[in-house]
């Protein structure tokens, strides 16, 4: 039992903005009050927030893995030894599964969504999930270029679509259904992609939108704690501003989570500007859409290991931006993914523009609960960049210096130099505690009511606000002391997010045949037993 005393609590989902009080702890979980005589922490003059809730991050898996593997270098950028608390490890944009979840502890973060598990795979999803210590975690699965998918949505069989998405979620032991380039994934195996809603999907005689459309029907149909999550079509191409504010629309009051906006917020260019801001029309309709929640995908400056389902994307980045190094790979018509190492330069035009865009993104958003801080690490930079993110949206004078430094065309082909706006602690608790939370469907994180999980961060403010935010005073998990001034004092296991599965009808009947006809390996062989788990919870269904 702890109590936390007086210090400065920002959370908003409770309506304390900066209001002293005391936060006390029982068996892991917020509780109203404690006995006088129990344990104090003075917290006075300091800022106390719950732990920071990661909608988006690639952190386990065969991709990451691989991405590992093929980045050597990466290893040295981020040496940890051994201590008599933790365990070695390495790796700065692709860290190992200790060093992971060290980082983000280290952070004041304790729950990060990894959010692309193809099915297949979900074993070695699982299996390093449950190896990244502190952290409770969830996974989103690759649904949008499956075969069963698109073949249900051809045939328009929903009911057989929602037996089988079930099972795949409770199969794979996902948390929630993933979309990545709908059908550009599908066409990839005919070496083709689509570039636009409209377009055919060659197999299936699908397209884009009718594959957005159903899902987003599906996952309301289906109660699914966290909402559609969706990385839109033409990732990272000049002038894929219609197609996001096309596919936008498409949720048309529906849940819909589109994740690295950034990556897709780019006007077509004009007279030697070889692309344009759409941060602004971007952010007018997030703005006019309380059901529409986005991350931002924000690029850091220095190196990066892109990695996606969005297969068809990594041929060309190779392609386009040379490297030396890549892997595409197809995961048995369920989806697919490449890996390029990338390095973002603040002197090029793109890498410029593709910074002030992510900045005007998180400033034109007005409700911070709907705007999350990702890096979509490690594709546009590491999650550790997180507390200079903070920095740039919070000090305008530090955000000015760092835009002076950048090609005068980048700054011109965005409209940075109109906003004025700095975030403030409470909009930083919604945007990295109470907003990605509620869009899991989390309701025992981001906030610290009664009831809630004791995950709880304590900073000494500091008008650098980079340092404060990379170094917590305390950071407890569910009540025990994880991290005290910077150090790794615990490790104990997180847990791993699972939906409540409402109905569904068997699939075995049907699906057995498939297997045993075009498959790998047995169906029987194939869903995740829950022993490959960290200790798990049940999410109650919308
Ligand atoms: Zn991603």
């Amino acid at each position: 039992m702890l109590r936390i005393k007086g210090g400065r609590v920002y959370d908003p989902k409770n309506g304390w903005n900066g209001e002293i009080r005391d936060i006390c702890i029982k068996d892991g979980k917020i509780v109203e009050d404690l006995p006088a005589a129990e344990e104090v922490i003075d917290a006075t003059g300091l800022v106390v927030m719950a732990g920071g809730v990661d909608i988006h991050a690639h952190i386990a898996g065969p991709k990451v893995n691989t991405g590992r593997v093929i980045c050597p270098e990466d290893h040295r950028r981020d040496p940890v030894p051994r201590t008599a608390r933790t365990r070695s490890g390495s790796g700065f944009t692709t860290p190992s599964t200790f060093v992971t979840g060290y980082r983000y502890a280290q952070m004041g973060y304790t729950s990060v969504f990894e959010a692309a598990m193809p099915p297949l795979e979900a074993r070695h999803v699982h299996e390093e999930l449950a190896d990244t210590p502190i952290l409770d975690k969830g996974a989103l699965v690759l649904v949008g270029n499956n075969h069963f998918v698109l073949s249900f949505i051809r045939e328009g069989d929903r009911e057989r679509l929602k037996d089988y998405l079930l099972w795949v979620v409770e199969a794979s032991g996902a948390y929630g259904l993933k979309v990545v380039n709908p059908g550009g994934g599908a066409n990839w195996r005919r070496h083709s992609n689509v570039r636009g809603l409209d377009d055919a999907v060659i197999d299936y005689g699908v397209t884009p939108r009718q594959i957005i459309e159903t899902l987003l029907d599906v996952n309301e149909e289906l109660g699914l704690p966290h909402a559609l999550h969706l990385h839109c079509n033409n990732l990272g191409q000049p002038g894929n501003l219609p197609t996001t504010l096309a596919t936008m629309d498409l949720a048309a009051g529906r849940r819909l989570h589109i994740t690295h906006l950034q990556f897709h917020a780019y006007g077509e260019g004009k007279k030697g500007y070889p692309l344009l801001s759409g941060a602004e029309d971007l952010a007018a309709v997030v703005n006019a859409n309380p059901n529409i929640t986005i991350d931002v995908g924000q690029v850091v400056f220095g190196p990066a290991t892109t990695m996606t389902a969005d297969a068809p994307l990594q041929y060309e980045l190779f392609q386009k931006g040379g490297g030396d190094r890549w892997v595409n790979k197809d995961v048995e018509l369920e989806t697919g993914s490449g890996i390029v190492p990338i390095t973002y330069s603040p002197k090029s035009f793109v890498g410029a523009c593709q910074w002030l865009i992510g900045l005007e993104l998180f400033l034109l958003i007005e409700n911070p609960e709907q705007v999350f801080l990702t890096t979509d690490h490690p594709n546009a930079g590491p999650f550790t960049a997180y507390p200079q993110i903070i920095r740039l949206l919070m000090d305008r004078d530090y955000r000015e210096e760092r835009i002076a430094q950048l090609p005068k065309k980048a700054v011109e082909a965005t409209g940075i130099k109109n906003l004025q706006r700095k975030y403030t602690l409470g909009e930083i608790a919604a945007m990295t505690r109470s907003g990605p939370a509620r869009v899991l469907g989390l309701e025992k994180k981001g906030h610290l009511g009664v009831g809630a999980d004791a995950d709880v961060v304590v900073y000494r403010p500091q008008a650098d606000y980079e340092a404060m935010f990379a170094n917590p005073l305390y950071v407890f998990k569910e009540g025990q002391l994880v991290v005290q001034e910077g150090q790794i004092v615990a490790a104990p296991r997180g847990k791993t997010f699972v939906p409540e599965i409402r109905g569904g009808k068997d699939v075995t009947s049907w699906l057995a045949p498939q297997f045993e006809q075009f498959y790998s390996i047995a169906l029987e062989n194939y869903p995740v037993d829950r022993e490959w788990f960290s200790p798990w919870e049940v999410v109650p269904c919308k």
